[in-house]
């Protein structure tokens, strides 16, 4: 019925700040709903996007990338995210960046109190550049929390939607994006035993499972209309009713509002379709209809295939959207902070791409 529970205990010692500036801002580091204050040493910047603001702070450790390629990164991601909504999805979003772990960039977890992300100390700017956590993290704040039978859905929309956001702004290539869905969508694919989406929660099915749900639905929506409608349509409107990771919804909520965006049954009828059974996809076929053509690794294209119009319409460039310089703030304090907060959705690992 709920989310899984996270606590985070975080001691915190540090010291008075003797700087005018810090004390101003101190005063507006008030996120305090979340109960979370920077504690010592960390480095807090503040983000302007369209419609919102992100507080970033990077906690004190061992990194081998600055603090501007780490803005620079997280910018990025809230570039892809604003671009792909029309505005950023959280009004006042906290991103903090906690260097260890044994990746290079993992272990993201989204909370009602915002996004964490481990940086392992060997990660360089390539791996930065080459990352998909952060964004895959900023629409788990775009979608409302569910029962956690539905887990599938919230990773499956993650996971299908992040690649398709920047690939819309150029830091990743089409060929990229269908390279990667043709290797890894196989895993979503049905095993022996297997009891549908809702009540087969293995990592294939609730990560692959999810985005084969996902590009089902998008490939229905976009065929049904014309291409007129997609699951971008779907989606914008559940924010803007509201569904976002502080609200808690029902799936019957989320088919209602996303068929209603796009004047179709597609949600529903796949849901049915995909919920309490196994249903196993023609891949091949698919790539095959999309004119994607994959070989020893490498995607080639047949703009001659029945559905090219829609496979490029789906990751045709977008204007990328502005994002106002970070200004930045100092810490200091004495505190002892318990931070807990519901986990939206599972702890995000390495699980493609190879890292
Ligand atoms: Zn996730």
């Amino acid at each position: 019925m709920t989310a899984q529970a996270l606590l985070l205990n975080v001691l915190l010692i540090t010291l008075a700040c003797n700087c005018t500036a810090c004390l101003t801002n101190r005063e507006q580091e008030k996120p305090a709903e979340s109960g979370f204050v920077p504690p010592k040493d960390s480095r807090t910047f503040h983000l302007k996007e369209t419609g919102g603001q992100i507080d970033l702070t990077i906690l004190y450790g061992n990194l081998s990338v600055s603090d501007d390629s780490i803005v620079n990164w997280v910018q990025n991601a809230a570039k892809a995210v604003t671009a792909y909504f029309g505005h950023y999805p959280a009004r006042q979003l906290r991103i903090v960046i906690e260097p260890g772990g044994s990746s290079k960039i993992g272990e993201g977890v989204t909370t009602e109190d915002g996004i964490l992300v481990k940086i392992g100390p060997g990660t360089q700017q390539a791996d930065l550049n080459d990352d998909w956590v952060m964004t895959h993290e900023m629409f788990h704040v775009a979608f409302p929390d569910l029962d956690n039978q539905y887990v599938w859905l919230q990773e499956g929309l993650a996971s299908y939607l992040e690649p398709l956001a920047r690939v819309r702004l150029g830091f990743i290539t089409p060929e990229r994006l269908w390279g990667d869905m043709v290797e890894g969508m196989p895993e979503g694919q049905p095993e022996p035993g297997d009891k549908g989406l809702d009540h087969t929660h293995t990592w294939g099915r609730t990560y692959w499972g999810g985005s084969m749900f996902c590009l089902q639905a998008d490939l229905r929506i976009r065929d049904l209309t014309n291409n007129r409608k997609s699951l971008d349509d779907a989606m914008r409107a559940i924010l803007e009713q509201g569904g976002d990771h502080l609200r808690h919804w029902t799936i019957e909520k989320v088919i209602d509002v996303g068929d209603r965006a796009t004047g179709t049954t597609v949600l529903r009828d796949l849901y049915n379709q995909m919920c309490c059974k196994p249903v196993t996809y023609d891949l091949d076929g698919l790539w095959r209809r999309l004119g994607v053509k994959y070989e020893n690794g490498k995607v080639t294209f047949n703009d001659n295939a029945p559905m090219a119009a829609i496979r490029r319409s789906m990751t045709a460039r977008v204007p990328e959207p502005q994002v106002r310089r970070a200004i930045f703030t100092c810490h200091a304090r004495v505190i002892i902070l318990h931070y807990t907060s519901r986990r939206i959705a599972p702890l995000d690992t390495p699980r493609k791409r190879g890292g």
